[in-house]
């Protein structure tokens, strides 16, 4: 079938499912953990890929709190650049790379190539470099143990991580076609680190919202696949796989059906856009079928409004670049670090399709 005009082609697109992870990574990188209020009050606005900075008062002293609470600094901290990214875009690489030398999904090799970048970035001190979470943290070291990865994954809070790490999969469900196989796997991903329910069915939901993206769903279908989905593969909480946090991703997931047109402000007070998986998670997609037909400018207001703004800003570039293709400035996109191997692995997984 012929490309329609300014349609963009499908190679394009996968690329842009790394790439737009990639870039909202490094945009929401500086402002890590950050509130709305302290980006506005400290450095304006987020527009473009900048250097990692460190506020310091007039005697040189680096300021750690202000009115709205800390101020951290990881990608000072970790020595990054403007276009570093982080565990976000590491893990999600790794994800696409292990499924591009296998040609399709093996838990091993997906759970050994993680680990790898996890290990590859360790200090002597134990400490480890990239800004990975603490409870993928925890799963790596029972990966290391010799836990298989159908048992390393820990109860821990319940975080984003298999959100933002999880789009080569869905890309893997358009390249061939394996959807009921992508969205296990997606869970089974997600497992290697994170029991929590809530976790793992960001995984799935997040697999799912990139493959129907890439297959041209249409606005509405779009939310309401979201909240079938996280339905059908949100475990129940229960106190033996749910430590922490309040009510289930698919109540959150709703809130985003229902309120579709709501301010962004509105859904934010709402949602919140904390590294808790039901808080920044439900805002990235609302922000995604919010801007749908303005990709750039949601990624830029996702990052400004603060939290945990990296991982937002990898989660809501990934479904971007699935929807829109390479739309992100060519500046910013010049800037990402390691670019070759990001278009690489896109271009792989794509030959999956371009082989059925
Ligand atoms: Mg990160």
């Amino acid at each position: 079938m012929p490309n329609m005009p300014n349609m963009p082609d499908m190679r394009e697109r996968y690329r842009a499912v790394l790439v737009g992870c990639a870039i909202g990574d490094i945009l929401g990188k500086p402002v890590e953990g950050w509130k709305k209020e302290q980006i506005e009050k400290h450095v304006g606005r987020i527009t473009e890929p900048v250097e990692p900075f460190v506020l310091r008062d007039g005697n040189g002293k680096v300021v750690r709190h202000d009115e709205f609470g800390k101020l951290k600094y990881f990608a000072a901290d970790a020595g990054m650049k403007a276009g570093d990214y982080t565990d976000d875009t590491i893990l999600t690489l790794a994800l696409a790379e292990a499924i591009a030398e296998c040609k399709g999904l093996d838990l091993g090799h997906i759970a050994g190539k993680q680990l790898a970048e996890y290990v590859q970035r360790l200090l002597p001190d134990g400490r480890s470099t990239g800004g990975f979470g603490y409870t993928t943290i925890r799963g790596f070291r029972r990966l290391m143990e010799g836990f298989p990865p159908e048992k390393s994954g820990v109860v821990g809070a319940p975080g984003n991580a298999p959100a933002m790490k999880m789009s080569p999969v869905g890309m893997y469900m358009d390249a061939t076609g394996e959807c009921e196989k992508g969205l296990q796997y997606a869970g089974l991903t997600g497992r290697i680190t994170h029991l929590d329910p809530r976790s793992v069915a960001s995984g799935v939901v997040q697999a799912h919202a990139i493959y129907g993206l890439l297959q041209d769903i249409p606005r509405n279908d779009f939310v309401s696949s979201l909240t079938s989905v996280c339905r059908r593969y949100e475990m129940p909480l229960g106190r033996s796989n749910a430590r922490s946090g309040s009510g289930s991703l698919s109540e959150r997931v709703e809130w985003v059906a229902a309120s579709m047109d709501a301010e962004a402000a509105d859904a934010h007070r709402n949602l919140g856009s904390s590294s808790l998986v039901f808080s920044s998670y439900p805002f990235a997609l609302f922000m995604l079928q919010k801007y749908w037909d303005n990709p750039v400018e949601g990624l830029v207001e996702v990052v400004n409004f603060g939290g945990d703004t990296d991982t937002t800003g990898a989660i809501y570039g990934a479904l971007a670049g699935a929807k829109n293709g390479m739309v992100f400035p060519e500046s910013w996109i010049r800037q990402v670090s390691g670019l070759e191997r990001l278009v690489s692995a896109a271009d792989r997984i794509y030959e999956l399709k371009a082989g059925r």
